[in-house]
């Protein structure tokens, strides 16, 4: 509808930090999303809806219009691509690193370096931009898990105050990439929806600056 706009978000540290910047720019959402099982969260402003997704999947339902917006983590979007997306505003918040880690010193003998990781893709090509070879395994969860049984000699993980690392024995090694959530919009949306997408980065952009100057 000409009239309406959904951004998708990802439930826990992502929405959690984004329901301040939304309410500040004026979309106050109904439900506690916490605590509500609802999919979709009517908002404080008419046409407006969150839909409540995993993250991985943001990007996705931004690109094929399913949503005119979305809120993800730059790891996200590095992973996807961002095919038919714009990234027209940092929100700073959700911050971390992508990084490498391991025990340090640790080397294998006689094979590859393994690097276990949930971004492969980033993780392909970090690697391959130094003219490392290195074999990647895809995990799901738990990466600092793969180098304390013998699955891998490093991981790439998020990291933020490093005690998920140094609680399992390993230590941050090299720095990726700096992670923070950005808003993206469909490329179609922007143009059939300009004025109402504009007006809302537009208050977007001015709560992200209230909230860092404060
Ligand atoms: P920390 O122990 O504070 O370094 O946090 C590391 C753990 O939290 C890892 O399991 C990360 O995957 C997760 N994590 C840290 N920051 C973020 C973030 N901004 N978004 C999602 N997961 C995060």
């Amino acid at each position: 509808m000409p009239g309406t706009l959904t951004i998708a978000v990802s439930k826990g540290r992502i929405l959690k930090e984004a329901a301040p910047l939304l309410a500040q720019a004026g979309i106050e959402l109904h439900d506690d999303p916490q605590t509500s099982r609802k999919l979709i969260l009517e908002t404080s402003r008419p046409g407006v809806k969150v839909v409540v997704i995993r993250a991985t999947d943001v990007p996705t339902y931004v690109q094929y219009g399913a949503a005119e917006l979305g809120i993800a983590g730059k790891d996200v979007l590095m992973e996807h691509g961002g095919e038919g997306l714009y990234e027209p505003l940092d929100l700073r918040i959700a911050r971390c690193r992508l990084m490498v880690a391991g025990r340090p010193g640790a080397r294998p003998h006689g094979r590859r370096l393994r690097v276990a990781t949930k971004y492969v893709e980033s993780t392909r090509r970090y690697f391959a931009d130094q003219g490392r070879q290195v074999e990647i395994i895809k995990l799901y969860g738990s990466m600092e898990l793969a180098p304390l049984v013998g699955l891998a000699d490093l991981i790439v993980d998020l990291v933020d105050t490093g005690n998920t690392l140094r609680a399992n024995g390993l230590e941050p090694l090299e720095h990726i990439a700096d992670i923070s959530s950005r808003l993206i919009v469909n490329k179609a949306a922007m143009k059939m929806k300009h004025d109402r997408i504009v007006e809302f980065v537009a208050r977007l952009r001015a709560a992200v600056e209230k909230r860092e100057a404060a």
